[in-house]
């Protein structure tokens, strides 16, 4: 079953989905969710209505919107939580590909799932043919792959790999959104769109020298302009990967962005969402430090 979180956003939709996965006297909670006392109070009153005890935390991913729910949950129950072996937050027990989280009558197989984030982990529970993703698919729209702790080559990876080894998935519950009753046809658009974009950046830069600014603006012209920010972030993801292939090069113009570049490049998010929110934009759109000199990118 699922608890939803109380903190909607451009970034997480409605909220965090925390998933409770009930297994006899058991639960595993997935996704404990943001730090709020009234969420943690509702993860333990769900498992309560199914006569259940809170046995095992098992987060996907390190972000805002997903990990932080899980020091306090874990305090209140005892409950052991399981994470990436590279997971920077607070957890009891790394597990790593072919691993399980086990409870009572349930099993969660780990899958590696890499590319949204470095340390994310999908959950597999065979019994009902379900997959556990977290931010690597989701209940509508694309989630956000940004470096440095995104990787565009290793999301594409994961997602091929989803594909290939549980296509046959019957249902997908992602952190965010409703569930998904048709995993290998999601999968299939979430593979064939990361290519079309890549296919529409090679295609800009065939045309000339192109700064990210003037990529989104060509790409994401049909993106409604909120969401640009996010889309240069995706931008540079490709960029990234397609220097390191040796396909596109990067010269540094030398000079600081404008004003509008940098509200594409470095956005103040503080005037658009609350403190919460923005803390979670930030992470999930992985700016570390000041962008530095505009750079403009072509073919090799
Ligand atoms: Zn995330």
């Amino acid at each position: 079953m699922r608890v939803l979180a109380p903190n909607p956003s451009p970034m997480t939709l409605e909220g965090t989905n925390t998933y409770l996965v009930l297994g006899g006297r058991d639960a595993i909670v997935i996704d404990p969710g943001p730090d709020d006392p009234s969420h943690i109070e509702a993860i333990q009153v769900a498992a309560r209505a199914h006569g259940a005890k809170i046995a095992a935390i098992a987060v996907t991913h390190g972000h805002p919107d997903h990990a932080p729910g899980a020091a306090p949950l874990h305090a209140r129950t005892g409950a052991p939580v399981y994470a990436h072996s590279l997971a920077t937050f607070p957890h009891d027990v790394a597990v790593g590909e072919g691993e399980t989280v086990a409870t009572g009558d349930t099993r969660l197989e780990v899958i590696e799932a890499p590319g949204h984030a470095r340390e994310h982990l999908v959950f597999g529970l065979s019994d009902e043919a379900a997959l556990f993703t977290g931010d690597v698919v989701i209940g509508r729209g694309t989630v956000v792959v940004a470096p440095p702790n995104g990787d565009m080559r290793a999301y594409q990876a994961t997602l091929a790999r989803l594909l290939r080894d549980y296509g046959n998935s019957k249902t997908i519950y992602g952190g965010h959104g409703a569930a998904i009753d048709a995993p290998r046809a999601k999968l299939e658009e979430y593979i064939a769109h990361r290519a079309l974009r890549e296919r529409e950046i090679v295609a800009a830069l065939d045309a000339g020298e192109r700064t990210i600014p003037q990529l989104v603006a060509e790409i994401y012209r049909d993106v409604a302009t909120f969401l640009w920010p996010a889309a240069a972030r995706q931008v540079l993801a490709y960029l990234i990967a397609l220097e390191r292939e040796g396909r596109v090069a990067e010269r540094s113009l030398e000079r600081e962005p404008t004003q509008e570049e940098s509200a594409l490049l470095n956005p103040d998010l503080s005037g658009l969402v609350d403190q919460a929110s923005a803390a979670v934009a930030r992470a999930e759109l992985g700016y570390e430090r000041d962008p530095g000199p505009v750079a403009a990118y072509t073919l090799r």
